[in-house]
């Protein structure tokens, strides 16, 4: 099989992915090393001056111009995020997966727009829409990711663009992507979906008619908690506004980034196999918890969103929720700080595991907190990112938590 054969599986791409000859060696001596190199530069220089003018009119990938436009160790990121992706054609890298939402949503909204948002999205998702895209006069306008017959009725009042999340990092319900992404495209709606929890590997976002994906790399593709770095991947049609608006507001992510980022990738596939193993092992154990109502967790058969998880999806990870009977604050405190080998803090995807206080109803407007089939009165979730550790070690911790608490 070739190297870059589409049919490869993900285990396999993200291990060739981005190695071309050419930006793994030197000139007659092409791909003699494994990575590629940490290409730091700003300036590149020209032959003559008529090379000079040559390269002015011209905007193109893989060919050095300037720094801003990246060189090899950038172009190799791009180039394996793409590989991962059925459908794409190219891919931005931003500075941080914040940067990365705003680079997509500017490349496809006007003022006069109205853009359609997940209820459950990333909270600087909706505070973008609320804040930067207002004051250009885009109008946005929250849905009910589980209501797609509400959806369809919004689409039909008129969007430019929807934005998705599945699942919500939050409270994880999985939306039916294929049904609100084809009601969309008949309208002529640009689709986006922020694919951070599953990536690439574990959904063919493109392939269900999505127009682009964000991933926040600074998550699992970075993997070890020391990096900040976005992307969006496109369609071809998508991928040309992500590259000008990225191109006008100045976007570039530094080489040393770019080799971090490509390091993790390396092992993304088999980390997020761990994980998910771990973290569907430790939800089961949650679920027979007496202190626990539910868990959030789609990988959980008959949690919710399960079955259109299991229908869409080939991956999972180990970020999942679950929410406590009890409604009193302060015993969830109590069972978070007796956590020791959760760290408590932002961010997830990383090797080492992490436990958080959340509180969804604050950031929604139209769906449910807790969600349908939970009992309304328990609103405490907690939300576990599972790493590396060993599972039964993970478990025993929790367990002494609980009886902390
Ligand atoms: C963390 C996160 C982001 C943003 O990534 P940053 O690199 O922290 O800016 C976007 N979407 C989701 C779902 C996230 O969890």
């Amino acid at each position: 099989m070739a190297k870059d054969d589409p049919n490869l599986k993900s285990g396999t791409k993200v291990v060739t992915g981005g190695r071309k000859a050419e930006w793994t060696g030197l000139p007659g001596q092409s791909g003699r090393v494994v990575n590629p190199p940490v290409w730091r530069a700003s300036t590149h220089l020209y032959e003559d001056t008529a090379a000079l003018a040559d390269m002015r009119g011209r905007n193109e990938d893989g060919v050095l111009y300037y720094g801003r436009r990246g060189a090899p160790t950038q172009w190799a990121l791009c180039d394996a995020l793409t590989a991962l992706e059925p459908g794409a054609f190219g891919t931005m890298l931003y500075p941080s997966g914040v940067a990365a939402i705003a680079g997509a949503l500017m490349s496809v909204v006007r003022p006069g727009d109205r853009l359609l948002v997940t209820d459950n999205a990333y909270d600087p998702t909706r505070n973008m829409g609320l804040g930067l895209l207002k004051n250009f006069g885009v109008e946005t306008v929250f849905f009910d990711p589980l209501d797609v017959d509400a959806f369809r009725a919004l689409v039909a009042e008129g969007a430019q663009a929807v934005f998705l999340e599945a699942p919500g990092s939050l409270s994880f319900e999985v939306c039916d992507l294929p049904a609100l992404t084809a009601i969309a495209k008949d309208a002529g709606a640009w689709v986006i979906l922020d694919n951070t929890w599953s990536g690439p590997t574990g959904l063919a976002a493109l392939a269900m008619g999505i127009d682009g994906t964000v991933n926040a790399l600074t998550k699992h593709v970075g993997g070890h908690s020391d990096l900040m770095m976005g992307a969006a991947t496109g369609t071809e049609r998508l991928y040309k506004r992500l590259r000008r608006t990225a191109q006008q507001l100045g976007q570039v992510v530094s080489p040393d980034d770019a080799a971090l980022a490509l390091r993790g990738l390396r092992t993304l596939d088999v980390r997020l196999k761990r994980e998910s193993e771990s973290a569907l092992a430790i939800a089961e154990w949650l679920a027979e918890r007496p202190e626990v109502e539910a868990v959030l967790c789609p990988m959980l058969p008959g949690a919710p969103g399960h079955d259109i998880w299991k229908r869409d999806f080939t991956g999972g990870c180990g970020l999942f929720s679950f929410v406590l009977k009890t409604p009193d604050r302060d015993a969830r405190a109590r069972l978070i700080d007796a956590l020791s080998l959760f760290g408590i803090g932002y961010s997830w995807g990383g090797f080492e595991s992490l436990a958080l206080p959340v509180d969804p109803a604050k950031d929604r407007s139209v769906a449910a907190w807790p969600p349908v089939g939970v009992d309304p009165d328990c609103t405490l979730g907690v939300r576990l990112s599972i790493g590396l550790e060993d599972t039964g070690d993970l478990i025993a911790d929790l367990a002494q938590a609980f009886e902390r608490m």
